[in-house]
């Protein structure tokens, strides 16, 4: 055979040990991602069963094939809970210590009795199912990132057919009972295969995991840290490119002597009355509109809702906000609010243009004694 078979063996364990440490590597980087930890720990336990095996076939000792035929079955049983806990965010341990025991026992133990063949062709079996399965799987959650994950899924489909031509060449070959491992086209095919899918899933996956890592800064950058509103930054994005539309009602909020609040109940205080009042926001608003902090204790929001509809939206919040109590401990408190509403009126209106004719507005409520809303005078 032109392709010597310890070598693509050895080819395969250095594969593994490679993408472990990728894994690895990349877990002590972001810690978040458990997958990453998890996946680690399957590919460690791919390295210990292809040693294992190099280890039968140089001393032809059963025990060190079983141990070997565990492992194998055992990484798999891994990788799914890796899958789970990439799609998901939580390892499902109980199930894969289940499904671990369940899918390497088997194989394991009829091979230490001496029916190598039978525990092969079980073994390389369910090896092939886990693979399919999970390529199933990733094909299903594919949205992520298409072209990664379905190659991704096609590659565990392709090593998990590898893994099944295994168990009909043994079958085929029909010798219930050999010694040393089965080497035969199919045990080559599936090595090479396996080689080309470890590196080939190993570097797709930390493609993916970057793309996550810069999808979840950009959510930062565009997320106000206290109260998990959109920014001021993500509101300048939205509309950087595009004119606000004709209609489009737009206020702006206040809170009112919040720096009063502040000094009298403190800061830790104020900032959960802030953190109530964009929950308000949140409750009042529909989807579609969007609601942001501006900045300190300003916020904004930008509905569909024209004329007496944005007006009426502004005014239900400043309604509602000012029968809210606050309480931290034994103290208690309201708080008031203070708006300007400015309603598109013409094309062509940017959003600098739209939030200065609503702030106009909001003076003219702070001039006016607070706690109310006030329109903007301008057409915009
Ligand atoms: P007015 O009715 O005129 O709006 O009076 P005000 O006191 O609300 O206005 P001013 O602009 O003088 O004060 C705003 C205060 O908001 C000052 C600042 O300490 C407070 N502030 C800004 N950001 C935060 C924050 O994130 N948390 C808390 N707790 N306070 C904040
Ligand atoms: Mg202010
Ligand atoms: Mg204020």
């Amino acid at each position: 055979m032109f392709i010597d078979y310890g070598s693509v063996l050895a080819a395969t364990g250095a594969a593994a040990a490679a993408l472990c440490v990728t894994f690895f590597t990349n877990w002590l980087r972001q810690r978040s991602s458990g997958f990453l930890m998890t996946w680690a720990c399957g590919m460690a336990v791919v390295v210990g069963a292809v040693v294992f095996f190099g280890l039968y076939e140089a001393t032809l000792q059963r025990t060190f094939g079983a141990v070997a035929c565990f492992f194998l079955t055992a990484a798999f049983a891994i990788a799914w809970g890796g899958q789970v806990q990439f799609r998901d965010g939580d390892l499902p341990l109980r199930p894969m210590v289940v499904l671990l025991l369940a899918a390497s026992v088997p194989g394991a133990a009829i091979f230490a009795l001496g029916y190598e063949s039978i525990a092969y062709v079980i073994v390389n079996s369910v090896a092939a199912v886990l693979l399919c399965y999970m390529g199933w799987r990733f094909w299903q959650i594919r949205q992520e990132s298409p072209a990664a994950l379905m190659t991704i899924a096609g590659l565990h489909h392709m090593l998990g057919i590898s893994f099944l031509l295994c168990a009909f060449a043994v079958a085929w070959e029909g010798h219930w009972q050999q010694e040393g491992m089965p080497q035969n086209w199919a045990e080559v095919l599936n090595l090479i295969c396996s080689v080309i899918a470890i590196t080939g899933i190993g570097g797709l996956f930390t493609t993916i995991y970057q793309e996550r890592i810069a999808r979840t800064y950009k959510v930062n950058s565009l997320t106000d840290a206290l109260t998990g509103l959109a920014n001021r930054r993500a509101l300048y994005d939205e509309f950087e490119a595009r004119d606000l539309p004709v209609d489009t009602g737009v206020a702006i909020f206040d809170l009112d002597d919040f720096k009063g609040v502040n000094d009298r109940y403190g800061h830790g205080f104020g900032d959960l009355v802030l953190i109530r009042f964009a929950r308000l926001l949140e409750e009042e608003t529909r989807p579609g509109d969007i609601a942001a902090r501006l900045g300190g204790e300003e916020f904004c929001v930008i509905s569909k809702e024209a004329g007496e509809g944005a007006f009426a939206l502004a005014e239900r919040i400043r309604a509602r906000f000012m029968t809210i109590a606050h309480s931290r401990g034994e103290r208690h408190m309201t708080c008031t609010v203070s708006a300007g509403v400015a309603i598109v009126e013409k094309d062509g209106c940017s959003l600098d243009t739209i939030l200065r004719k609503a702030d106009n507005a909001l003076y003219l409520s702070k001039r006016n004694g607070r706690n109310q809303v006030s329109r903007s005078r301008r057409a915009a």
